[in-house]
């Protein structure tokens, strides 16, 4: 499943969240919830988040990238340089760097893992709240990849991958409609909790 998909489904589920809490989502909500949207295809070297880090989409380059990042997080810890949230930083890269595509970021360790470090960092940053549309993101990413045919290791260590339906192709018709539909209702909900 592409970026932008991914993006509208988390979007557009945090708008409804939003709604149904009464919550009034600022740029910085909106922007978690892609982020997490985006964030498990971290472990892709040519997704779009890595497209904008690496030098080039190899897996040599990502984990040399990762590996460079888990050190300088783990340095500044040690140095205690006022980052102690960087700590759980470390394991996220060290799992980029040698995690193969929808393996571990894509399973419920993984999450765990994640939204743990996001809510650490939001914790020290004082913005503990953007955890929620950051984790509704990241879940529902994992959700909708159930749904495509090569599945996901929802249960990572173990190498199953799971897979439902298999509905949806990466780029197929299928996958444009969700995403229209998405996009749609990402709209509809956007308007309803501003103007309504
Ligand atoms: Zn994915």
């Amino acid at each position: 499943m592409t970026g932008k998909t991914h993006v509208s489904i988390g979007i557009a589920a945090a708008f409804c969240a939003a709604d149904a809490l009464a919550i009034m989502p600022g740029a910085e909500y909106i922007l978690a919830a892609a982020v997490g949207s985006l964030l498990p295809d971290i472990d892709h070297p040519s997704g779009k988040l890595n497209k904008k880090i690496l030098p080039s989409s190899n897996g040599i380059d990502k984990m040399a990238v990762y590996l460079i990042l888990a050190f300088l997080a783990g340095y500044l810890y040690v140095k205690d340089s006022g980052m102690g949230s960087m700590l759980y930083t470390v394991p996220i890269f060290l799992i980029v760097a040698f995690s193969k595509h929808r393996g571990v970021t894509h399973s419920i360790l993984g999450t765990l893992v994640f939204v743990y470090a996001a809510y650490k960092i939001g914790v020290e940053t004082g913005k503990e709240s953007l955890v929620f549309p950051f984790a509704i993101g990241y879940v529902l990413h994992i959700a909708s990849d159930i749904f495509t045919s090569g599945g996901v290791q929802l249960f990572y260590p173990a190498v199953k991958r799971i897979t439902l339906l298999k509905a949806f192709k990466s780029g197929g018709s299928g996958e444009r409609t969700l995403f229209l539909t998405f996009s749609l209702l990402a709209f509809y909900m956007a308007f309803k909790v501003y103007f309504k």
